[in-house]
């Protein structure tokens, strides 16, 4: 006598359910994105890469106020300042232990002048703890790559501040 389980072995019916629910898949939309030539949406309140922006004319938006350096959580941030020629105060130096730092954006929140924020850019893995050591012309330089992009995210997240 035959039981059920020896039916199931030898008619194969596991198989055939198998194949037949990756042909019922086949056909559906992929959940799936062939990462790193696609990528998924991100929101405009997607905490990266810090930046540090610069006014249209050039200028660093950064006025030296240490906002940020104070509601650090992690002390992820050390700045010096000293004021220019022309009176004005701004940064000789800025740095971010990136491997401290814990994504809270409390650093942009605390900006008056939308000087450091976090961007879009999640792709900034090292191969050494030194590379995560930013200092102010990285930061820079992040808000220059990165500048068109920012603005976009905080005109989205405008009404909501
Ligand atoms: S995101 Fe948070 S932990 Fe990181 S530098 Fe800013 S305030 Fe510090
Ligand atoms: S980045 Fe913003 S909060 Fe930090 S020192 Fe500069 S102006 Fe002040």
């Amino acid at each position: 006598m035959i039981d059920n389980r020896s039916a199931r072995t030898w008619l194969l019916s596991e198989i055939v359910s198998g194949l037949a629910l990756t042909l019922k898949y086949f056909f559906k939309p992929k959940v799936t994105v062939n990462y790193p030539f696609e990528k998924g949406p991100l929101s405009s309140r997607f905490r990266g890469e810090h930046a540090l922006r610069r006014y249209p004319n050039g200028e660093e938006r950064c006025i030296a106020c240490k906002l940020c350096e104070a509601v650090c959580p992690a002390l992820a941030i050390t700045i010096e300042a000293e004021p220019r020629a022309d009176g004005s105060r701004r940064t000789t130096r800025y740095d971010i232990d990136m491997t401290k730092c814990i994504y809270c954006g409390l650093c942009q929140e605390a900006c008056p002048v939308d000087a450091i924020v976090e961007g879009p850019n999640f792709e900034f893995a090292t191969e050494t703890r030194e590379e995560l050591m930013y200092n102010k012309e990285k930061l820079l330089a992040n808000g220059d790559r990165w500048e068109t992009e920012l603005q976009q995210n905080i005109a989205a997240e405008a009404p909501y501040r």
